[in-house]
């Protein structure tokens, strides 16, 4: 245990509402609560957070699509879809943040205020290629050149569909200004972001130069009201990112909850998957600096769940349930398995194929043939009785050895 004792902090990202959850989100959060179970049982302090993260254009759009309002609309889906996924999985979170909660938006508005009284954030106008769906402008060379169809037309790479070009009266952060401190954590902190890979291209991408980011629209509202002035709300990502802050009592002008930030905060790991790398590895350390907070030790980017080769998305319709996996094969063997299978860090396919092949060569033939004759054994020669440990033998003392080792080496 530490000697400061201070807690364990392991964040998964909030995820759109938007989408309903998919082994892609079941991922992350199971690797969270991998973690989060780790350290528990080496009797630290831990918080794991998880949440929903439902404001923007796209869950408006969606919403009005189905005839109701946003809020009824987010509500419904977490109700019925996000909160429910932890249970299947056995997710261990200590708490849940919903962007849309008092709390959240309060202190959210208190950051940002915070930032405009320091001179951080300017009112600008800008003009862009923006994709609704990543709730991002892009730049021209990110995107690709649409084929068959969509012969003609800009598109987004992790869409597939074409981006719209919006012009806007907005609000800017100053973030241009922070690529030097940027680049020098990432240099002072080579752990900051990974895997190595990960680190590479947020540290490419920084020395492109970074502009300043705009963190406001104007063109609807469903978000939160900027402080200074109600015609715009926040960008739903600067917003949403100040969840792991927010959540653990930033901003709270109650004692409770700002003992609980100066003991939680900073985060220890932000798991996040590689496509939303440069919003946790640059924006938001950015904003922390901004602010005169303390930065998280690490953003680590997992790779992409791959079914048939390409990521998974509802939108592809190759996003498969937890539930349509759990049902069958329980939630231990889910976890085993996604955890087993996939280098972390790594893109990994998904198959059913693989997934029972596993199952029954590790985990039936491996684990469960070696315990159903151990109990066996038990029965036919102790009278079903375990009996008291004799001295250990070389057997046992390698045993011991091997697991020590297995200990340190999944502490590293
Ligand atoms: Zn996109």
């Amino acid at each position: 245990m530490p000697a400061d004792c201070q807690t364990f902090y392991v964040t998964t990202p909030i995820y759109y509402v938007n989408d309903a959850p998919h082994i892609g989100h079941a991922y992350t959060t199971v690797a969270a609560d991998v973690l989060a179970r780790w350290h528990r049982q080496r009797q630290e302090p831990v918080r794991f957070l998880t949440g929903t993260d439902e404001h923007g254009q796209k869950v408006l759009r969606t919403a009005e699509a189905h005839g109701v309002g946003p809020q009824e609309w987010v509500d419904r889906l977490v109700d019925t879809a996000w909160k429910p996924v932890l249970e299947t999985l056995d997710v261990s979170n200590d708490d849940f943040i919903r962007t849309t909660e008092p709390r959240h938006k309060e202190r959210v508005q208190r950051f940002w205020a915070t930032l405009h009284e320091r001179g951080e954030v300017y009112q600008g106008s800008y003009e862009g290629p923006y994709c609704v769906g990543c709730e991002e402008y892009k730049l021209p060379g990110d995107l690709v050149a649409g084929t068959g169809e969509l012969e003609g037309q800009q598109l987004c790479p992790i869409h597939g569909r074409p981006v719209e070009m919006l012009a806007e009266n907005n609000y800017f952060f100053r973030m241009s200004a922070y690529a030097e401190r940027l680049l020098e954590l990432y240099e002072a902190n080579p752990t900051f972001v990974q895997p190595e890979s990960a680190r590479n291209e947020v540290i490419a991408f920084v020395r492109r130069g970074l502009q300043d980011l705009s963190i406001s629209r104007s063109t609807f509202d469903w978000g939160i009201p900027i402080p200074w002035d109600s015609e715009h709300v926040l960008y739903v990502w600067i917003d949403a990112l100040l969840n792991y802050a927010t959540a653990v009592g930033y901003g709270s002008q109650d004692a409770a909850d700002q003992a609980l930030f100066e003991t939680v905060w900073p985060a220890d790991v932000h798991l996040v998957g590689k496509d939303i790398l440069r919003f946790h590895a640059a924006i938001w350390p950015a904003m922390l600096m901004a602010a005169d907070l303390p930065l998280p030790k690490q953003v680590f980017a997992h790779g992409w769940l791959l079914v048939g080769g390409e990521k998974m998305s509802k939108s592809k319709l190759t996003g498969i349930a937890p539930a349509q996996i759990i049902d069958t094969f329980g939630s231990d063997a889910f976890r085993y398995y996604f955890l087993r299978a996939i280098a972390f860090g790594q893109d990994g396919s998904f198959s059913w194929e693989d997934l029972h092949a596993r199952y029954t060569a590790e985990l039936a033939n491996g684990l469960g043939n070696l315990a159903s004759r151990v109990a066996a054994m038990v029965g036919k020669y102790y009278g079903g009785v375990l009996p008291e440990a004799g001295p250990a033998g070389p057997a046992e003392e390698r045993l011991a050895e091997l697991a020590a080792q297995a200990v340190a080496g999944a502490d590293g």
